[in-house]
């Protein structure tokens, strides 16, 4: 009998287990830890934020994984021996044959001073249902979406959530004006010019400013404060910084960069039978930028190291190679979404590019949720 521990039950976690689990023998053992009960997909939260769907309709208990033979623990992770393929959790140290990291990114509004006083965390499903209190007592003024760090996972979220939040506020008929702002020099770089034209044209069309090049410093009451100048706010919902998580800088995993450096086509860390993947890692791409966090990548990695990991217990040979292509959705409002899909990977440059908006695309994204809720989790 092997053991694979998998670190983390979200996107890439759940896609390894659910791969591993169909390429393994019955006696081989998995084990998925936790410290959350619930998975749910990312965009969950803009739902949830927004009262567009609740969350519950789109959490899965982490346990029923159990139901396919997949060892879950709830436990929190507090140290990583990668050496020894092994972890310590609050109840005792974990050892095994391979090992799968993905406890993807930490979130760190405490690196912006006044953020967590101030603004509402629009990505931190613990917080979501105070800040739906806020937007729902909101009545009018000076709305602002900002980043205040890079790289930050799904890059095109906040826009979305600007312009979905601008119509919730219009629909309400309420007074106010709505501004985003970045520390990158144009919305989304890996679209270029021309895509970010489409994506700033979709926030004009809602008349959001977009502040590019805004490097935020700290928040105080009424004000946001960048490297240069200033920005007024009544109501202030922010994207925090993002850092790999603590535990695995600790474990020496985390290089330079600060997050995890892998081969970007196996995964594989500098630890044998040791993998990374999902939002820790980072893979650079052939212009210079790197690969967006995202939960479709994770998932495409956790089903590729999935397959890795079992030719190596059946001594058997595996062509699995992560391939860098993917595609998300971004609602641009009146229940339209686009596509942004590309060849991440792609030779000399990625190839990115955005469809045509199409309601199509706004029912699609729907059925990326609960496809995946079902594969995964079953009914
Ligand atoms: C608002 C929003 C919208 C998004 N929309 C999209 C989209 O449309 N398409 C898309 O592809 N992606 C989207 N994303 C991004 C996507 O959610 C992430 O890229 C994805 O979840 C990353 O997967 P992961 O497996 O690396 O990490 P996660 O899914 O974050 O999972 C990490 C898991 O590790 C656990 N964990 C962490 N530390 C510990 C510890 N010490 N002990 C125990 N457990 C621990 C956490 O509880 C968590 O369950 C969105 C994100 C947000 C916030």
């Amino acid at each position: 009998m092997r053991r694979v521990l998998i670190l983390g039950g979200g996107f890439g976690g759940v896609s390894a287990a659910h791969v591993l689990r169909q390429e393994l023998a019955e006696d081989d053992e998995i084990i998925l830890i936790d410290r959350r009960e619930y998975f749910s997909v990312g965009f969950r939260k803009t739902w949830a934020l927004l009262g567009i769907s609740p969350f519950a309709d789109g959490q899965r208990p982490l346990k029923s994984l159990e139901r396919q033979g997949i060892s879950v623990m709830r436990e929190t992770i507090t140290k990583i021996d990668p050496a020894a393929k092994a972890v310590e959790v609050d109840h005792g140290r974990i050892e095994a044959d391979a090992m799968i990291v993905a406890l993807g990114s930490q979130l760190a509004p405490g690196l912006i001073p006044g953020f967590e006083e101030h603004a509402l965390n629009a990505y931190d499903a613990a917080t979501i249902p105070e800040a739906k209190q806020r937007l729902d007592a909101f009545e009018g003024g000076i709305v602002v979406v900002g980043i205040f760090g890079v790289p930050y996972s799904c890059p095109p979220a906040p826009y979305e959530i600007a312009i979905l939040l601008q119509e919730h506020f219009a629909a309400r008929g309420l007074d106010f004006s709505m501004q985003a702002f970045t520390p990158l020099p144009m919305s989304l770089p890996i679209l270029g010019d021309a895509g970010c034209e489409v994506i700033e044209g979709y926030l004009a069309k809602k008349e959001i400013r977009l502040h590019p090049n805004r490097k935020a410093l700290r928040v105080t009451a009424g004000e946001i404060h960048f490297t240069t100048g200033r920005m007024s706010y009544d109501l202030l919902l922010g994207i925090p910084p993002h850092r790999c998580p603590q535990v695995v800088v600790e474990a020496g995993l985390a290089k330079e960069s600060g997050w995890v450096e892998v081969d970007s086509r196996s995964l594989e860390t500098s630890f044998d039978d040791v993998y990374a993947i999902g939002d820790l890692t980072t893979i650079p791409l052939a212009n210079g930028k790197r690969l967006p966090k995202a939960g479709v990548f994770a998932e495409a990695q956790g089903e590729v190291v999935a397959k890795l990991i079992a030719a190596g217990f059946n001594n058997s040979e595996s062509t699995a190679r992560f391939e860098g292509l993917g595609a998300c959705f971004l609602e641009i409002g009146n229940g339209e979404a686009l596509l942004v899909e590309g060849d991440f990977l792609a030779e000399p440059a990625p190839l990115v590019s955005l469809t045509e908006a199409s309601s199509t695309y706004a029912d699609e994204k729907f059925s990326f949720e609960s496809e995946r809720l079902l594969k995964w989790f079953g009914k």
